[in-house]
């Protein structure tokens, strides 16, 4: 229904005039029943957006509170530390699961997972080209070879049927990243790990609060690891949590987080690893953090699945897709523009919607992951690739294509939701998207 309706109006429009759609008046070529037919702000008219949400602070008593407990201690190290028993006691009530090692970034929680894994030289991971490089860089230090599957195109997670085709007798495990907070298809994921004997490792570092199918996520795979970094939902600064409910893993977790020993009986070091802990203090303003979290995901959630409400039926927007039974948290949202639908390109889009008074910004990471420089020249360690020139892998990042995922990075836009931005403000924020996207309509 919406696709044709799109479709008829531009067919309308080109037998009307082929060069009107070309024309620099674009005030001209407009349909007669745009439903906004004010100037846009960036041209001088009214903005859409009027109110701007009061930010609130993201910490304050609890965490102080949480820290002068913690100036009390004789130690500030983690092993046993009263904070880290704490921040654990409350991550496993958001994230049920049996064991859990506490480190210093969401990189750390995915290398502890990668190497508890036995991920090891020349090992296949399948992972999204559209992360943090944190995602991959664990996977690179066990000398094993990040491969890139494509992604849904209104999901940004990925494409299942893709990871599938992806494998090969050296694949050992799968990275799923919860993109912006919103959920993977980890059934289906889950599916062909099982299949194939992978391990599902969940980079839940966007998506603290988020649930798949009303479970938890972080629960569904074989491990969860979580990022505290600064923009994340919750924070100390800098930190991880990385846990597994497998018993195959559950005892690696601390060794891979500190130094390959065993804390339980001093010494015995039987795995090689860095120093990845995180000290009391951290753990301190964490603990008091995730007291926030259920307030801060379901602000997120709602403010988020409300914009979709309002923009779901404008012919050249693609919404953020979330399932229905899923809760996304919104790291940030991301809508799509079709280009052939609009006569303008992103970045004009993107600066009229600024004017608006929206606080959005156009694209995600410069570049999907293969494209990045050191993908393209093999140069991991000291310009090198061991793994390659070692013929463990014939990987040729130059070569790598996700079609779906570049074609993301060049029509998204992101749109900041907080936990303090009100409905009204998001309200207004769907209708200068409507304005402005009616406004552009090729
Ligand atoms: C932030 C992030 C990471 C890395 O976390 P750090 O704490 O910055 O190391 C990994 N994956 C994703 C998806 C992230 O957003």
């Amino acid at each position: 229904m919406r696709s044709a309706k799109w479709l008829s109006r531009r067919d309308f429009l080109s037998s009307v005039s082929g060069t009107l759609a070309a024309s620099a008046t674009v005030a001209v070529a407009r349909p007669a029943h745009a439903r906004y037919s004010q100037k846009l702000a960036i041209d001088g008219g009214p903005k859409a957006v009027t109110v701007s949400p009061t930010p609130r602070p993201r910490w304050g008593d609890v965490e102080l509170k949480q820290l002068e407990a913690m100036l009390r201690q004789g130690s500030l190290f983690y092993w046993g530390g009263p904070q880290t028993q704490l921040l654990i006691e409350r991550f496993k009530q958001v994230c049920p699961v049996q064991w859990v090692q506490t480190c210093s970034s969401g990189t750390a929680a995915i290398h502890i997972a990668v190497s508890s894994a036995g991920i090891g030289p020349g090992d296949e991971v399948i992972t999204t080209p559209i992360t943090d490089i944190g995602t991959v860089i664990g996977v690179l230090y066990q000398q094993a070879v990040p491969v890139f599957a494509d992604l849904g195109a209104g999901t940004y997670n990925l494409d299942p049927a893709d990871v599938e085709r992806k494998i090969t007798p050296k694949t050992k495990a799968v990275i799923a990243v919860h993109l912006t907070g919103n959920p993977c298809d980890l059934d289906a994921l889950k599916a062909i790990c099982d299949k194939h004997k992978l391990v599902l490792i969940e980079d839940c570092c966007q998506a603290w609060g988020a649930k798949y199918r009303g479970r938890p996520i972080g629960t569904i795979g074989h491990f969860a690891c979580f990022s505290l970094q600064d923009s994340k939902h919750v924070t100390c600064g800098d930190g991880g949590v990385v846990g597994t409910s497998d018993e195959r893993f559950g005892p690696l977790l601390q060794k891979f987080g500190d130094k390959g020993g065993d804390r339980r009986k001093w010494g015995g070091h039987e795995v090689f690893a860095t120093n990845y802990r995180m000290s009391e203090p951290q753990a301190a303003v964490a603990a008091a953090q995730l007291t926030r979290l259920e307030e801060i995901a379901q602000a997120r959630s709602r403010l988020g699945n409300l914009l979709t409400e309002l923009i779901a039926n404008i012919p050249s927007i693609i919404p953020h897709q979330v399932h229905p039974q899923d809760r996304a948290v919104y790291w940030f949202y991301m809508f799509r523009i079709k280009p052939e639908a609009l006569k303008c390109n992103r970045s004009q889009f993107t600066r009229a919607l600024i004017a608006e008074g929206v606080s959005a910004s156009g694209g995600y990471i410069a570049k999907p992951l293969y494209k990045e420089p050191i993908f393209l020249n093999h140069s991991f360690f000291a310009g090198r690739w061991p793994t390659k020139e070692f013929g463990l892998t014939d990987m040729d990042y130059t070569k790598v294509r996700c079609p779906e995922a570049e074609a993301i990075l060049e029509t998204c836009i992101r749109v900041y939701i907080r936990e303090y931005m009100t409905e009204e403000y998001i309200r207004q924020v769907g209708q200068a998207i409507r304005k402005v996207a009616e406004y552009y309509a090729a």
